[in-house]
């Protein structure tokens, strides 16, 4: 069942949404208990591999070069520095690396290629390797895919009539193509939204609808209450209430049994009993380590603790879907073997040159003059 035949309109969604409180997160409770291992909540990491400088004016986003925020922006990070943060993720209990890059969408580019060697070698620590690099199309998806990428994220945010309000430099339409790329090259999706930017309820169940619309509901729905950045055009947004992340959690779990729902940004603002309620009510994740690509987020120790306290386990990886296979990249392997032709050639130029007499360095010489 993967959305409830109980809910088809925006107009049930709110009924629910609306419930007492406390028949919310029963009815929420039993159906996650049908669906999931109620004890089990998996610890994912965000790691930013390409931090700001970004061309999209995404209203809530520090990383967006329009906005002044003290965000700076970095270059993509090294392979190997990400395979030790993946490393270092693993030894804390994530199960999960998300890897994000502050890009408008995807090039074919060497940053790319390093994304795919990204990918192949945490997929390789047998960790779920999730993605989110903006917009991307079907072959770049089918490249992903075959280097062993779990999960493709990308946010829809909003519903469509509140989406204008938050974003101008793509369409709502961009989003969903990109989502269907991912479907289609066999990659499983993690989409959600963010509320509190000023939204009404209607745009959270409007958010709901769209995924209920799909073919294929995504697989996972992170739900992130808004982290207000100084700087952004959102910054001066009031607080959500911990009850509407609740409300949001257990909604979210009801309309989509077998989704993992996933409890992500926000959460600094949350006390443990206020987490325990989004538990119960079917949150079957959490990002943990203190950052959330560039916004705070609780410690791992913390983490760890209210593990402890609320009895919960951390959730082992590939339990919903079978780990993919990692497959050398053929464009990577193109490139590489150009390269090497290119190095061989200008070697043998250098031989050459030297044979005749000719010294290199003379050559850097007359440069310098
Ligand atoms: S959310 Fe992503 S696409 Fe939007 S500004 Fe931030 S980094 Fe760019």
């Amino acid at each position: 069942m993967k959305v409830n035949p109980n809910y088809q309109t925006k107009e049930q969604l709110l009924d629910l949404y609306n419930k007492p409180l406390l028949e919310l997160v029963f009815e929420a409770a039993t159906i996650h208990r049908q669906f999931h291992n109620p004890r089990e909540v998996q610890m994912s990491s965000l790691l930013s591999i390409k931090t700001g400088g970004c061309a999209e004016d995404c209203g809530y986003c520090p990383q967006a070069a329009r906005y002044h925020t003290n965000v700076e922006a970095q270059k993509l990070m090294t392979v190997e520095s990400v395979v030790e943060q993946a490393k270092n993720a693993k030894a804390n209990g994530s199960s999960r690396l998300c890897m994000g890059a502050a890009w408008r969408e995807v090039r074919d580019n060497k940053d790319f290629d390093n994304v795919i060697e990204m990918v192949q070698s945490v997929n390789d620590l047998g960790m779920e390797v999730c993605c989110t690099l903006g917009m991307m199309n079907e072959d770049q998806a089918k490249r992903l895919k075959n280097a062993g990428l779990f999960a493709y994220n990308h946010n829809l945010d909003t519903s469509p009539d509140y989406y204008g309000d938050v974003i101008s430099t793509r369409e709502y339409e961009d989003r969903l193509n990109t989502i269907d790329n991912a479907r289609k090259a066999g990659i499983t999706v993690c989409s959600g939204g963010i509320i509190g930017m000023g939204e009404a309820i209607e745009d959270r169940m409007g958010l709901l609808m769209s995924y209920m619309q799909m073919e294929t509901p995504p697989e996972s729905i992170p739900i992130n209450a808004l982290v207000a950045v100084e700087g952004t055009p959102m910054a001066d947004q009031k607080p959500i209430e911990q009850w509407e992340m609740i409300r949001m959690v257990a909604t979210t779990r009801i309309v989509f049994p077998e989704t993992v729902v996933r409890l992500s940004a926000g959460r600094t603002k949350m006390n443990m009993e206020a987490q325990a309620l989004c538990f119960m009510a079917g949150a079957g994740s959490i990002f943990a380590g203190d950052k959330l690509l560039t916004t705070p987020n609780p410690d791992f120790n913390e983490d760890k603790e209210m593990f402890e306290i609320l009895g919960l386990l951390p959730k082992e990886p590939f339990k919903d879907a079978e780990q993919p296979i990692s497959h050398p990249d053929q464009k990577i392997l193109d490139r590489k073997e150009k390269e090497g032709h290119r190095q061989k050639e200008l070697e043998e130029a250098r031989m050459e040159a030297e044979k005749n007499g000719f010294s290199p360095r003379k050559v850097s010489n007359v440069d310098a003059l």
